[in-house]
């Protein structure tokens, strides 16, 4: 009853998303014109009846080709994302980017491997996923059991250090492989027709930011998010939006009362387990999945804050 409560109000969170173009069953696509879709996931934790569908996945459709960035998590809502993809060109897929390791954003590559594309990542996304293989492979087993099944791992077969550019014809993407934020594998992309900036999970929107890179690298790619040209941003999770520097500063804001609070927990002397129940409490009302992902949050940093 509670994850069907759960559903029903984060339905009405996506409906506000302005969900325009095709269906597919309940696959649904947002087209944000210029060649530029968004599938929305939708917000349920990964230990509250997640699907393997929670994550933005997207893709650009230029003159020449398609790319896709993330994938979903699992073979199941890649084969989707390739449906929809079908649905809307024939032209072939040519690069499938993965914007970081976890497992919501890179299970579906899979279902692209039939087009031979480039599968694109930063510079440590292989080594990082070689390391997580067998506790991702377990996690899928026990949370999607037969949709786990040909959610097998696919590996970048070209890196990002520092930026790449790619051509899609009409328009092209710069990726960025940005230093330890949300992950040690966090990848952003800007295409340069509509001015679009894909974050990956640097930017969480109505949905509770996690990390577990590093809190203080987070906040500093955050800020440096801010100079992009951008004219409108799909996040990695939550709504596309056009009113981005204020979506970022609320993820600075988030994330600047943890640290400070985590810091004067560590400095009074609490617990983690009470900084769990305090820090950044200020901050409940305003995201969704609080208090799971901030507690999670807690976890991370806590103990790298103690030796500062
Ligand atoms: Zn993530």
């Amino acid at each position: 009853m509670r994850i069907l409560m759960i559903t029903l109000s984060l339905l009405a969170l996506v409906g506000c998303a302005q969900v325009k173009a095709a269906h597919d069953d309940n696959f649904a696509i947002e087209s944000l014109g210029d060649g530029i879709y968004v599938h929305h996931g939708v917000h349920l934790d990964i230990d509250e009846g997640y699907q393997g569908d929670i994550c933005n996945a997207s893709f650009i459709v230029g003159s020449k080709g398609v790319a896709v960035i993330d994938t979903g998590g699992s073979f199941k809502v890649g084969k989707q994302l390739h449906e929809a993809i079908r649905k809307v060109t024939p032209l072939p897929v040519l690069y499938v980017i993965n914007t970081h390791v976890h497992p919501d954003h890179i299970y579906g590559n899979a279902a692209f491997l039939v087009d031979k594309p480039q599968f694109i990542g930063h510079d440590k996304l292989a080594n990082a996923m070689e390391l997580r293989h067998e506790a991702y492979a377990k996690l899928n087993a026990r949370l999607l059991g037969a949709d786990a099944q040909a959610s097998e791992l696919v590996k970048p077969t070209m890196t990002v250090k520092s930026t790449l550019a790619l051509d899609l014809g009409d328009r092209k993407l710069t990726l960025t492989a940005h230093p330890v934020a949300h992950t040690n594998t966090d990848v952003s992309i800007i295409e340069s027709k509509a001015s679009t900036l894909f974050t990956g999970d640097l930017l969480f929107i109505e949905r509770t930011p996690v990390l577990e890179g590093d809190i203080k690298g987070l906040i500093t790619e955050i800020q440096k998010l801010k100079n992009s040209p951008a004219k409108q941003v799909v996040p990695g999770h939550g709504p596309v939006t056009k009113n981005w520097i204020v979506a970022l500063d609320n993820e600075e804001h988030y994330l600047t009362v943890l640290l400070a609070d985590i810091r004067a927990s560590i400095k009074k002397g609490e617990s983690m387990e009470s900084a769990m129940n305090t820090a950044a409490a200020s901050e409940k009302g305003k995201w969704v999945l609080f208090d799971i992902a901030n507690r999670r949050n807690v976890n991370t940093i806590y103990p790298a804050l103690e030796w500062e």
